[in-house]
């Protein structure tokens, strides 16, 4: 059997049913990566739909991928095009038995793989895809999609209690080999080809992340294990500064070069030597905010991009460019939030914290359609998920899962709280500031230390 698997936001060897499937049955396997220029395409906003530091952390996911499936023999054919031209072509090239990869549940991505689904039909190729799943399966929810909860506390109280994660699956140990094919693998796209002038890495930002499956294992390993962050996660999560106040696993969450379920492990692991207390718990609890906007997204589909959200009744709003603008900049005069949002220009990254204040200032503050400025963290976040980042944006916005008719934030009251001596106001407005870096370690998350 001759197949072609499709990486899609999977970016990853652990945890990889389908792929782990395949590589036991196969005879040759094709791993082809499409980075679709739509990702690319300016919006009516005026900026791309994916901006430089996200670009810049999926090609180094691309890299470090195509590094591991060497190492197995194998290897990462990317190409800059979209799928349903590209795999069609391949799979004829190299007489493939069938396409699979990993399913999608939102309009773009699911657009996308209805095009390739219909032109592989046209050839009679079957193409098989594998439901995208967080950290429960569908099936081992105590409720049907339909009847899931409206808002958190009632979806959290009632799979608690039972909570049932599978165990992440080890990564396949050797891959079938390649089929032939010419040309050659393709040279990966660099940020050149894609953007005139990529932005320069900021030393004040809280962390270099560095791109795959090897460096998210690293964090993991670190964070939870190396320095026992996590004992500490519920007093220090509400930071805004450096790189130890959160786990920032969320980066590789979002391209999937990390699996929530190894996370889940981890901090279970982590549990039963160590002892739970309520930062484990924390952790936990976060991760299950994920999975609820996963499911409402399954559930609402493309009702989460529009401004009227779940409720479908858009919130009034000034159409107001420059002042968004500003905003974008982080030139509006507030400067705890200009604080937030500088940082998130300049290096793709923002605090919980500071989401939920920028957010805040922009819908109740400034009047703006709240839309916008979810598609501006789209564009800048390295961590952008769709189902997190609407899902967040519509909560805050009152057109979500929030029993709370509206949630604002008075930004002078929050700086007083989480950045008494302004430091971090400091660090963002003043030019000359610097932070210290995050070094990777490449360690096994699987080695067990003194707690
Ligand atoms: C307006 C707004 C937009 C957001 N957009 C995104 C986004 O595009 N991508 C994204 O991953 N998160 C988003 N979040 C959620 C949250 O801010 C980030 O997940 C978190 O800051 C990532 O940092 P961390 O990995 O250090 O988180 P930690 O505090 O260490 O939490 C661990 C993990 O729990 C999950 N998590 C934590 N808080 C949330 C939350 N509120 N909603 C959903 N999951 C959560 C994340 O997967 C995170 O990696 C958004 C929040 C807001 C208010």
């Amino acid at each position: 059997m001759n197949v072609i698997y499709w990486f899609r936001q999977d970016l990853r060897l652990h945890d990889q049913a389908l792929l782990s499937q395949l590589c036991e049955s196969a005879d040759t396997l094709l791993p082809v990566y499409c980075l679709n220029p739509d990702l690319f395409r300016r919006l009516t906003l005026g900026f791309a739909k994916t901006g430089p530091w996200r670009t810049r952390f999926l090609l180094e996911s691309l890299k470090a991928l195509q590094t591991q499936l060497r190492q197995l023999g194998s290897d990462l054919y990317v190409y800059l095009g979209h799928p349903q031209q590209i795999i069609p072509a391949l799979a004829r090239q190299i007489q493939a038995d069938a396409v699979y990869g990993l399913g999608a549940f939102l309009p773009e991505e699911k657009a996308e793989a209805d095009a390739l689904q219909r032109t592989l039909a046209e050839g009679g190729l079957p193409f098989l895809l594998h439901p995208s799943e967080g950290l429960l399966p569908l099936e081992n929810l105590p409720f049907d999609l339909k009847d899931l909860p409206k808002n958190f506390t009632a979806f959290r109280k009632l799979i608690e209690p039972d909570l049932q994660v599978p165990p992440p699956l080890p990564p396949p140990q050797h891959l079938p080999q390649l089929p032939e094919l010419s040309p050659d693998c393709p040279a990966l796209p660099s940020m050149q080809d894609l953007f005139q002038d990529p932005p320069q890495d900021d030393p004040r930002a809280v962390l270099r992340f560095g791109g795959g499956e090897r460096a998210a294992l690293a964090r993991l390993d670190d964070y939870i294990w190396q320095r026992g962050l996590i004992r500490t996660y519920k007093e220090t999560r509400n930071g805004l500064l450096g790189e130890a106040y959160s786990s920032k696993f969320s980066p590789w969450l979002a391209n999937g070069a990390l699996s929530a379920r190894q996370i889940y492990r981890q901090v279970r692991k982590y549990e039963n030597q160590c002892g739970a207390n309520d930062s484990t718990y924390w952790m936990i609890f976060e991760l299950l905010w994920r999975e609820y906007f996963r499911l409402v997204a399954l559930q609402a589909g493309k009702q989460i991009f529009l401004s009227g959200g779940l409720r479908g009744k858009v919130p009034p709003a000034k159409v107001d460019q420059t002042l968004f603008a500003a905003w974008c900049r982080g030139q509006t005069g507030q400067s705890f939030i200009d604080a937030n949002l500088r940082e998130l220009a300049l290096s793709g990254w923002m605090s919980n914290r500071g989401r939920q204040n920028v957010a805040s200032y922009l819908i109740h503050d400034l009047n703006l359609p709240w839309t916008w400025g979810a598609a501006w963290f789209e564009h800048c976040l390295i961590d952008y998920d769709p189902c997190s980042n609407w899902g967040n944006w519509m909560y805050l916005a009152g057109v979500g899962n929030d029993p709370r008719p509206m949630r604002r934030f008075n930004p002078e009251g929050q700086a007083q709280r989480y950045d008494p001596e302004g430091q971090f106001q400091a660090h963002w407005l003043n030019p000359n500031t610097r932070s210290a870096g995050f070094h990777a370690h490449n360690l096994d998350p699987d080695n067990t230390h003194s707690c």
